[in-house]
């Protein structure tokens, strides 16, 4: 009976407890999204998201004028000033201010109040720095190159590093490419990680002349798709998967199987507004992404890549 007369708990807020100012602020005018709804959209995604944050350095992307303003890219902070973002050990990144990490799911609603609206992460967690977790192959298509053709390049990354019996997975971008992700056994340096990415572009490249190009540069790569490599560098950041991109439209990195590839419609295909479609999916395209894990050993033997 006495547990009866005890108050009702408080409905617990949306955002957190997070205090948002200016919540009717429009940040992308192509949408009419408002500060409010990106500070919603991490509120619900959070739980998805924070596995992908747990234990690696994050960059913030911050548009205090919106998708269509100027954008700060920041990596290192100076002072802990965003609550669930916290700084990580100047030894990781010894001469900078620390690195941060996304250690709770209130610090993207907190950081978003601070008009973070992008995170992107390293390839490396805190516990061993010195040894990339993953190698990223950010699919960038030149002028000219339509979607079915960016859909059938991941098809074909995905064979050959199937061919080097290495397992991946895909994301959507949120903007206009693919995201294609080899999970790592932390075994090699970041100089091997890179080196070897490259050894693949530049085979997938000389292979496929007419689709691939392994060089940077809007003139290198008319008509074709540039598989960014460089994204494997130490220190270098993808945007994080259930980020929100500062770009018209809000689009979304979302994971998916390969299965869905051939289906999709754009890399936007899953945006702000329409996220909610995609939440009981989650993370399941991704599920056996930690079991596949394995070092490049193996991979650089058959491809005959000497380290
Ligand atoms: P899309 O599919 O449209 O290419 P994307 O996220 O792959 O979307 P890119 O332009 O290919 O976009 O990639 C930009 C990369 O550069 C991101 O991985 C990001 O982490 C990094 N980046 C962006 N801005 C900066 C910056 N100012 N300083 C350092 N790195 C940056
Ligand atoms: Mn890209
Ligand atoms: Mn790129």
């Amino acid at each position: 009976a006495k547990a009866t007369q005890s108050p009702p708990l408080p409905e617990p807020s949306p955002l957190g407890g997070v205090k948002v100012t200016n919540p009717e602020r429009i940040i992308d005018k192509s949408t009419g999204l408002r500060k409010i709804d990106l500070l919603r959209y991490y509120a619900l995604v959070g739980d998805l998201m924070l596995p992908h944050l747990k234990g690696r350095p994050v960059s913030l992307v911050r548009a205090p004028e919106g998708v269509d303003g100027q954008m700060f890219f920041q990596k290192h902070m100076d002072k802990p000033t965003i609550t669930g973002v916290r700084l990580l050990s100047p030894e990781l990144d010894p001469d900078h201010e620390p690195l941060m990490e996304v250690a709770a799911a209130q610090g993207l609603v907190s950081a978003a109040q601070m008009n973070v609206m992008e995170f992107h992460t390293w390839n490396g967690v805190k516990t061993l720095i010195g040894k990339p977790d993953r190698m990223t192959f950010d699919l960038d298509p030149g002028k000219g190159v339509e979607w079915p053709a960016m859909q059938e390049a991941a098809m074909v990354v995905r064979a050959f590093l199937e061919e080097l019996e290495l397992p991946s997975f895909a994301k959507t971008s949120g903007g206009k490419g693919l995201h294609v992700v080899v999970p790592l056994k932390r075994r090699h340096d970041w100089d091997t990680v890179k080196d070897f990415s490259q050894a693949i572009v530049q085979h997938l490249a000389k292979t496929f002349p007419r689709r691939f190009s392994a060089k940077s540069g809007p003139r290198n790569r008319v008509g074709k798709i540039f598989i960014d490599y460089l994204r494997n560098g130490f220190g270098a950041t993808t945007v994080c998967a259930w980020s929100a991109r500062a770009r018209p439209g809000m689009g979304v990195s979302v994971p998916v199987t390969w299965d869905e590839i051939p289906q999709l419609k754009s890399s936007a295909q899953w945006h702000v507004r329409n996220i909610h479609e995609r939440l009981d999916v989650g993370n399941a395209p991704w599920e056996s992404y930690e079991d596949e894990a394995r070092t490049l050993t193996r991979a650089m033997r058959i491809l005959g890549f000497n380290s």
